[in-house]
C-alpha cells in the first residue's frame, strides 16, 4: 500500500516522442526508469484533445459528456461577458475521494484552462491553477508536503513547458541536432504560435518540412527540460525520505500535432498523435518492468490510482492494475465550433465518428448538449476506420471499404452502446442560447463567467482571438 501518490501530467506529451514509447531520440531518460521499475501501459487514451475536458476525465473518472465540461471560452456578443464550461453537478471527484479516505490534495498547475472557474478544485485543500513555471510549481509542492509528511498524501503537478511556445534549453535542442539561436520558432510568443497555428488550420499558411524539423526540435528540447524536472521530483521525495511510500504517475492530458493530419497544436482532431498519451506508474512493492498491450482510458485513472491507495472506489473508474479487468474499447469525445466528434479504439481499429452541422444548424451549435447536438445531425456522419497495426498514422480510410463493413458496424455499435450508457449532468452543458454567436445576460446553468484576468492568461497562451 501505498501513503503516497504523485500524479504528473505533461501538458501535451504525445507517446510517440517519449523514449520509453520508441522515440528514438533519447527525451525522457527519467521517465523511462520509472517504467523499467514499473508499468507501462503501450496505448493509453485521454479522452478529449485539449486540455479542460481531458483534466477533468482524469480527476473524475467520467467521459466529457459525462462530467459535462467540454467548451473553451465563449465571448458574448456584447464582449462583457466571457463564458465557459464548468465540471457539471457530479457525485464525487477522484480528490474528493481520497479526501474521504483521509488523505490530504493538493493541485499545482500551470495551465490557465484549470483555474478555479472549471470546478476541478472540489476536494482539494490546496489547489493553486496559476502554480507557474516548473521550479516554482516544484517549489510549492515541496512546501505544501512538508508541512505534513505523516498525512498520507496525493499531489497533482501539471507542467505546461512541453506547450507552445516551446522553451528549451539551448543543450536540449543541440542534443537533438538543432541549434536554439538560429530555430526560426524560438523568438515566439504563445500568442504568435496561437496565431501560426490559427493560420495553418486555415491554409492560409504553409510550414515546409525543415520547417517542421526546427519545430520538432524545440518540442523534444522542452520535452527533454521538463524529464529533468521529473528527476527534481524524484530528489525531493529521496530528500524527505518518502520515495519507498510514493507511488509516482506520468501522463498527458492529450498529445500535440506536427501536421501528421491537418494542423499544428492541438484541440482540433483526435487523432492519435493527439490522444494517444504516455501512462506510466512506479509503485512502491508493485510490479516491476511490467508493458500492458490493449487500450486503456484516462477514464480509469481515478480508479486506478485509489487501488493503489487501497481506497474502496465509490465510482465506475476502474482499477487498471487489478488482474481481472477484461479488456474494453475506450472512447473519446471533442465539441468544437461546427463539429462534434467521438472515437473508439479496440486493440487493432480505431473509428472516427465526426458530425458536421451546416450552417442552418448554426443555431444549434451552441446551446445543445452533445447527444442533441449527435441526434440533430444523424444525416451528415462522417465515418473513418484505421488498422492502427498496419496503418498507425491514420492515413489510410476504411471505411467505405466492403471487406471491412463487418468491423466497421461493430465498432459504430461500440459507440452507440457507449453513448446510450452516458448519463449527462445535471445543469446540461452549456444551455446559452441563441444564433452561435452568443447573447443572453450572465452565466447560464452549467456555465460560470470567467474574469478579466483569467481572459488574459488565455489570451496570452494564444486561446483567445
Ligand atoms: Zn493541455
Amino acid at each position: 500500500m501505498v501513503r503516497g501518490i504523485l500524479l504528473i501530467v505533461i501538458d501535451c506529451l504525445r507517446a510517440d516522442h517519449v523514449s520509453a514509447y520508441g522515440y528514438p531520440r533519447k527525451t525522457t531518460p527519467t521517465i523511462d526508469a520509472l517504467a523499467e521499475n514499473g508499468v507501462l501501459w503501450e496505448s493509453a487514451h485521454s479522452t478529449s484533445s485539449w486540455t479542460k475536458p481531458s483534466v477533468t476525465s482524469i480527476l473524475t473518472g467520467l467521459y466529457p459528456s459525462e462530467h459535462g465540461s467540454f467548451e473553451g471560452v465563449k465571448r458574448r456578443r456584447n464582449h462583457e461577458a466571457v463564458t465557459t464550461d464548468r465540471l457539471g453537478n457530479i457525485p464525487q471527484t477522484l480528490s474528493e475521494q481520497f479526501t474521504g479516505a483521509g488523505w490530504r490534495c493538493g493541485a499545482f498547475i500551470n495551465n490557465a484552462q484549470l483555474g478555479e472557474f472549471a470546478g476541478l478544485n472540489r476536494g482539494f485543500d490546496t489547489y493553486i491553477p496559476n502554480a507557474g513555471k516548473a521550479d516554482n510549481l516544484i517549489g510549492l509542492f515541496e512546501k505544501w508536503l512538508e508541512n505534513a509528511p505523516e498525512t498520507p498524501s496525493f499531489g497533482y503537478l501539471h507542467f505546461l513547458e512541453a506547450h507552445w511556445p516551446y522553451k528549451p534549453r539551448r543543450r536540449h535542442v543541440a542534443m537533438f541536432g538543432g541549434d536554439r539561436d538560429t530555430n526560426e520558432f524560438s523568438p515566439y510568443s504563445a500568442r504568435e504560435f496561437g496565431e501560426l497555428r490559427r493560420e495553418v488550420t486555415r491554409k492560409q499558411r504553409t510550414l515546409d518540412d525543415a520547417q517542421m524539423t526546427q519545430m520538432i526540435q524545440m518540442y523534444d528540447g522542452a520535452v527533454r527540460r521538463l524529464d529533468g524536472k521529473v528527476k527534481l521530483l524524484k530528489a525531493i521525495l529521496e530528500k524527505l525520505g518518502v520515495s519507498d511510500e510514493f507511488a509516482i504517475v506520468v501522463t498527458a492530458d492529450h498529445g500535440e500535432e506536427f501536421l501528421d493530419h491537418v494542423s499544428i497544436g492541438h484541440g482540433h482532431t483526435l487523432y492519435d498523435e493527439l490522444t494517444h498519451v504516455p501512462l506510466i506508474a512506479q509503485i512502491p512493492g508493485g510490479p516491476s518492468g511490467v508493458r500492458v498491450d490493449g487500450p486503456v482510458s484516462h477514464v480509469d485513472l481515478a480508479g486506478t490510482l485509489l487501488g493503489m491507495a487501497g481506497i474502496e472506489n465509490q465510482g465506475a473508474s476502474r482499477n487498471l492494475l487489478s488482474a481481472d479487468q477484461p479488456p474494453r474499447p475506450v472512447f473519446g469525445e471533442l465539441r468544437m465550433g461546427r463539429r462534434y466528434q467521438q472515437f473508439a479504439r479496440s486493440a487493432r481499429w480505431k473509428l472516427h465518428r465526426t458530425c458536421k452541422f451546416e450552417p442552418t444548424n448554426g443555431e444549434i451549435v451552441r446551446g445543445e448538449s452533445p447527444r442533441r447536438l449527435f441526434a440533430s445531425c444523424a444525416q451528415n456522419i462522417e465515418l473513418q476506420l484505421f488498422d492502427m497495426l498496419r496503418d498507425p498514422m491514420e492515413q489510410r480510410n476504411l471505411a467505405n471499404d466492403a471487406k471491412y463493413s463487418g468491423i466497421l458496424k461493430t465498432h459504430i455499435n461500440d459507440l452507440d452502446r457507449w453513448w446510450s450508457g452516458i448519463e449527462t449532468p445535471d445543469g446540461d452543458v452549456s444551455l446559452s442560447g441563441g444564433d452561435g454567436s452568443l447573447s443572453g445576460e450572465g452565466a447560464v446553468a452549467g456555465e460560470v463567467e470567467i474574469d478579466e484576468k483569467v481572459i488574459q492568461r488565455l489570451y496570452d497562451l494564444g486561446y483567445i482571438d
